[in-house]
């Protein structure tokens, strides 16, 4: 309950942003304040444990700061889940549905060779395309979904629906 309201207390909600009629949860607050920020990786770190993941995975692009950090707190790499034309080598990819389109994640082939647990992390969970894209790739990648993290999920979407039966942990829903 501690860090749910630590993170609570670092979001700014930014109506029609990126649309109209659309509420953006902002948590540039939250990464911006060191003491929050490092209490937040410790406090994800610790929900895991040290010893269940091998490797870090981050979502474009708010995931990479999150990603990075744990990875730096627990000794482990990071990986980047990237936008569609970004990585240089061999990828698989995969599409989803937006409200309006589509987007594309990709991983590189040989990224989680070897059967490595990966632990994913982004900032917020929405309707959860992208968190399911990425669990997707991480097994097509070779690897093994260790957990998911994200400091806030919208309870009012159907994230967690679409992600049943895949462990999602968050710092904060909110309704
Ligand atoms: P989803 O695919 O609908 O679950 O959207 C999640 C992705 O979009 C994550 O990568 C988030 O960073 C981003 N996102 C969606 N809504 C928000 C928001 O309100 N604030 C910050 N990021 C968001």
């Amino acid at each position: 309950a501690a860090l749910a309201d630590l993170v609570a207390s670092r979001v700014l909600d930014v109506p029609d942003f990126p649309k109209p009629g659309i509420v953006f949860k902002d948590l540039m607050p939250l990464f911006a304040d060191g003491d929050v920020f490092r209490q937040v990786i410790d406090g994800i770190v610790a929900y895991h444990g040290r010893e269940s993941f091998d490797v870090v995975a981050g979502i474009e692009a708010r995931g990479f700061v999150l990603a990075a950090a744990i990875a730096y707190a627990t000794g482990v790499g990071v990986v980047p889940v990237r936008k569609a034309g970004k990585l240089p080598r061999a990828t698989h990819a995969v599409s989803y549905d937006l409200e309006y389109g589509q987007a594309t994640l990709e991983v590189h082939t040989d990224a989680f060779a070897g059967g490595q647990r990966v632990l994913v992390v982004d900032d917020v969970l929405a309707t959860g395309g992208t968190a399911a894209a990425t669990l997707d790739l991480v097994e097509r990648a070779g690897g093994t979904v260790a957990g998911l993290s994200v400091l806030m999920e919208l309870g009012f979407l159907p994230g967690r629906e679409r992600l049943a039966g895949r462990p999602v942990h968050a710092l904060l829903t909110v309704q």
